[in-house]
């Protein structure tokens, strides 16, 4: 429970209608995205500025109260759980597209932009902001920035951190910091815009986002080939590469991903293949045919049973909707969908792929495997249901088993959707001692009293994929 004079003292700041703290407010922020974590804050304030930002942090500071900032509540990493207590920040409210600037080819927003918004804004311009996470349409930029999110297009294009180019934020003692600028070169210092890219809300409460443009491709050619089995898809993958092909997208998903899609969106994706390769170039409209020509050839002679490029815009955006409701489309089949998410480096997928059903085979559990092939970023995906303490148990060691293969493999614990807590207890694995000590020690540089959404990013006590409840 707040004491009255400070829920008194942040209503103030915020306008009454804006600080939420009834039983029903509470709980609706007490979860995000991610399945099985929960923890009731005590108050939610929505404000609408810098200033009121800085004013609601300065007084949480003061009185040493938690506060999680919050955009969409898309993540999955539990990174807006509240899990120690105390306020949530939720930043919908600064919806503003600031400018969009043509002649620098950047736009500057409010962190509560919804992504999709921002697409719409620029390309109805003929520009370009090109990260595209699977959730863009509830997701905002803010919780992209502060997640460093990827999307399908990160092979060609890369992901938020390419495109942060300034940033304004608020730290805990309520001080007001602007980083980088419309400025495509900027050496001055540390560099503070790239710190807070990707820093869950544990740093500072991010209130203006500067990202740089890119002119609209022209056009763009969608295919999609289905192969019997996962060496085929994967040897596929290496060689587009290989023959200096980047193409704007290269997704992958495994035969009961496929089909379940395919049930949930009825866009004609085989439900027999073993594994579906979706993939989509842009550009001047001879480039990007020459190049999903040469894709589909490849596939073709990697021994793909059925290659088909989509006639019209129209037919491939359909295709890349499927995918994207690859989430919403498994979802239906058990109460509770683990989304999980690790990096291997590309020439590894077909090994981590088989890891993964060999460890769900081993535990008993079904995990579906799809992702964004290019990055070698795959989302293992399990289908559970949160009732059953057993098979939950199992879950837990099926992922564990999951992430040290990732590991071995080369790659890493998250390729986007950050730490949080769920990956707080495996972080010492990619980022060693070492590494979390000066992380840490970065921590209390910017936030001393430790009030930044605590619990995130570093081990506690090694609690894992657990219901926490607070008070
Ligand atoms: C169906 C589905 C598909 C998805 N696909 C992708 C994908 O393709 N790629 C991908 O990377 N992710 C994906 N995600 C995960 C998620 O959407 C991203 O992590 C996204 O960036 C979260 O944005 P949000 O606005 O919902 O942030 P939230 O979930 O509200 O917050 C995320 C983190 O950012 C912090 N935060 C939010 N706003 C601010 C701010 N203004 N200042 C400081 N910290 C802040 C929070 O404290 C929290 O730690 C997907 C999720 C779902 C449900």
């Amino acid at each position: 429970m707040f004491d009255p004079q400070l829920r008194r003292e942040i209503a103030a700041i915020v306008g009454g209608r804006w600080f939420l703290d009834s039983p029903h407010d509470l709980v609706a922020y007490s979860y995000d995205a991610t399945p099985l974590y929960q923890a009731m804050p005590d108050g939610v304030a929505m404000p609408d500025s810098a200033e009121q930002v800085a004013g609601i942090l300065r007084l949480c500071q003061e009185r040493r109260v938690p506060v999680v900032p919050r955009g969409g509540g898309s993540n999955l990493s539990a990174g807006t759980v509240p899990v120690a207590g105390g306020l949530v920040l939720v930043l919908t409210r600064m919806n503003r597209i600031r400018e969009i600037d043509s002649a620098n080819l950047t736009a500057t927003v409010e962190p509560g932009v919804v992504t999709a918004d921002l697409h719409a804004a620029v390309e109805a311009l003929g520009l370009f902001y090109p990260p595209d996470p699977g959730s863009m349409r509830v997701s905002t930029i803010g919780g992209n920035v502060a997640e460093g999110a990827g999307g399908l297009r990160g092979l060609k294009y890369g992901t938020t951190r390419d495109y942060v180019i300034g940033l304004e934020a608020v730290l805990p003692g309520g001080e007001r910091i602007r980083t980088g600028g419309k400025l495509m070169k900027d050496v001055a210092g540390y560099d503070l815009t790239r710190l807070l890219v990707g820093s869950e809300g544990t740093l500072a409460v991010i209130t203006e986002i500067t990202v740089k443009l890119l002119p609209l491709p022209e056009s763009k050619r969608t295919a999609l080939a289905l192969f019997a089995d996962l060496e085929g898809a994967a040897r596929s993958v290496e060689r587009i590469i290989a023959a200096r092909i980047i193409p704007a997208t290269l997704e992958f998903l495994d035969n009961p991903t496929a089909r379940v899609v395919e049930e949930y969106a009825r866009v004609g994706l085989p439900t027999d293949a073993g594994a579906v390769l979706l993939m989509e170039q842009d550009g001047p409209p001879a480039v990007a045919a020459r190049d999903i020509e040469a894709i589909a050839a490849i596939c073709r002679e990697e021994g793909a049973t059925q290659v088909s490029v989509a006639r019209t815009e129209e037919e491939g955006a359909a295709l890349l909707t499927a995918r994207r409701s690859a989430l919403a489309a498994l979802s239906r089949l058990r109460p509770t969908t683990i989304l999980e998410d690790v990096t291997v480096p590309r020439s590894q997928i077909a090994a981590m792929v088989r890891a993964v059903a060999a460890i769900a085979a081993r535990h008993g559990v079904m995990i579906c495997t799809f992702g964004h092939a290019g990055d070698g970023n795959l989302h293992p995906t399990c289908l559970t249901d949160a009732r059953d303490a057993d098979e939950i148990h199992r879950v837990e060691q099926a992922f564990d088993e999951i992430f040290v293969r990732a590991v071995e493999l080369g790659g890493t614990i998250t390729g986007e959707h950050g730490v949080g807590m769920v990956k707080a207890p495996y972080l010492e694995w990619k980022a060693g001692a070492a590494g979390i000590e000066v992380m840490q020690g970065i921590k209390r540089a910017f936030d001393p009293h430790s009030i930044l959404n605590p619990g995130k990013i570093f081990p506690g006590e090694g609690r894992k994929r657990v219901v926490v409840q607070h008070g």
